[in-house]
């Protein structure tokens, strides 16, 4: 991205008054990239060492031309809530959406499109919604079936009648391939635009491009320090979760084994490694299919056991968790490559999130759900020349609900009272801003459901982080009532709930009634 003159935070809310019909509109462009449960320890921006074996160029090009949210974090880290929230810049329990379950979010909300679109700009939205209400504010879509495809997805426009088409191709191209022609349609229309492309990748299960089926083979992942985390400090809830990459993955659906399909696992596995692989081609299932059987000769040869076992199974996701992203950065340097082509780049801000952390072997785990660290961050990269200094870092505490009034503010509309989350735009400057947020909420729903997390809340500040486990027991669970509190400079791999430790006495009781007070505040239940 080229860099124009540096224009400190300001409130852009008024950038745009006094514009005549006959000046034209400079009201700057907007393009959001967000992928589905891209973990910060897979960005290269972030730094962490899987991420220089499996590096993410395009994603750190935009990071060093802009600015990157060190402590950036969900309100609830699971995908349909997380998509509400950006949509209307609230809580889970204020938009309604605070499980997986379709039908349950509020319709009344505004989401921040349906601003934007009122404003003059032109918005359309590509790849995964995952949500049963239509999408409103939006010129165009063009969305996947409920999670979306890998290969040759299925997707639906205005114009198709609610029918499903199927696109030949790889879900992460397909997608960027669709706003591409969408910018081409409309970059002359003299309108500033609002663009989503929301990807489906590197979701689970990880299926990678037919080009980088065997990328990374020849590279060992480093382990987490708590891939074998016993959980001896923690409450039942870890005992209870579903979600360990040594008991709750399928050899096939998840390590595409497929000579051990019918191996004992979670009845839902089973299923999904049919319908996955029934959306390949024949061509392309036998690439998969040769690909396959050369990764996987030592391991049918051997069949390790113990903590070897529980090591090939975290390789094996970690590979094809990062090929995925291979091709989201691929797709991402094409988006970023054509608005510099097209004299675009120097008055678009490019934004790069995920809609939630995800755990890359951290206490055992894949997936998301949990307050813990790793599901509960996400990875926040912006970049807008003029109005962001190149390589900017930020340490204050952001949240998704600041996304939507962020993305108002930078196009000069006002966000609604209605919004939770606050402008990041006072960030932009140095990173910093003078009576920012101390805390973070955070409440997850889903439960009884898939992983079996159960309900929990908690609050985090820049040191600690308090969890109230909650709710009664389904199918067999007891009822839980527990709490846990780790010390996250003492403590960053969170493995010492020192909750019921005296000399924490004091931190507890402050954060108890700090999160007491922020329950009350917005009305938590
Ligand atoms: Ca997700």
């Amino acid at each position: 991205m080229g860099i124009a003159p540096f224009v400190p935070g300001l409130c852009l809310a008024q950038a745009d008054s006094g514009r005549s019909a006959s000046e034209p509109d400079r009201r700057p462009n907007i393009v959001y990239i967000m992928t589905d449960d891209h973990a910060c320890q897979a960005v290269g921006a972030y730094g962490h060492p899987i991420a220089r074996l499996a590096p993410t160029p395009n994603i750190d090009r935009l990071a060093r031309a802009g600015i990157l949210f060190r402590e950036s974090f969900v309100e609830n880290s699971i995908s349909a809530p997380s998509r509400a929230t950006l949509l209307t810049g609230m809580y889970s329990h204020h938009h309604g959406q605070t499980t997986l379950q379709y039908g349950i979010m509020d319709t009344t909300c505004v989401h921040f499109p349906e601003l934007l679109q009122e404003a003059g700009y032109e918005t359309a939205l590509f790849g995964k919604w995952h949500l049963s209400i239509e999408p409103k504010g939006f010129d165009w879509y063009d969305i996947f079936y409920d999670q979306g495809e890998y290969y040759n997805p299925v997707m639906r426009t205005p114009e198709t009648d609610g029918a499903y088409l199927r696109q030949e191709g790889y879900a992460t191209q397909i997608v960027t391939d669709h706003a591409l022609a969408w910018l081409d349609a409309h970059r002359e229309d003299g309108r500033p635009f609002c663009l989503m492309i929301h990807h489906k990748a590197p979701h689970r299960n990880w299926m990678a491009e037919r080009r980088y089926l065997e990328l990374y083979e020849d590279v060992e992942f480093p382990e987490p320090p708590t891939l074998f985390d016993d959980y001896a400090t923690r409450g039942d809830q870890m005992r209870q979760q579903q979600l360990t990459i040594d008991k709750h993955m399928g050899y096939a659906f998840d390590f595409k084994v497929e000579e051990l399909k019918d191996e004992p696992t979670l009845p839902y596995i089973r299923a999904s490694w049919d319908l996955a692989m029934q959306t390949l081609t024949p061509e392309e299932r036998q690439a998969w299919d040769e690909a396959y059987a050369r990764m996987n000769r030592d391991f049918l040869a051997q069949r390790p056991e113990g903590r070897d076992l529980l090591r090939w199974k975290y390789q094996r996701f970690i590979h094809d968790y990062c090929r995925t992203i291979r091709s989201v950065d691929d797709q991402i340097g094409r988006v970023l490559d054509y608005l510099e082509a097209h004299g675009l780049a120097e008055n678009t801000i490019v934004v790069y999130a995920s809609d939630q952390g995800f755990f890359l072997g951290e206490h055992g785990l894949y997936d998301k759900r949990f307050m813990y660290e790793e599901a509960f961050r996400t990875p926040l990269i912006m970049a807008w020349p003029g109005h962001i200094r190149p390589g900017t870092e930020c340490r204050e505490l952001v949240q998704n609900i600041d996304w939507a009034p962020t993305l108002l503010d930078v196009a000069g509309v006002v966000p609604p009272a209605s919004m939770d989350g606050r402008s990041l735009v006072p960030l932009f400057g140095n990173g910093r801003a003078k009576g920012w947020r101390r805390a973070l909420y955070y409440q997850y729903y889903d439960y009884p459901a898939v992983g079996n997390v159960r309900l929990h809340y908690g609050i985090r500040t820049d040191r600690y982080k308090l969890i109230h486990w909650y709710g009664p027991g389904e199918a067999g669970d007891p009822d839980i009532d527990c709490w846990e509190l780790y010390d996250l400079k003492r403590d960053p791999h969170e493995v010492h709930n020192v909750c019921d430790d005296p000399h924490y006495r004091k931190v507890r009781a402050r954060l108890e009634a700090q999160l007491n007070r922020e329950r009350q505040r917005i009305g938590a239940e």
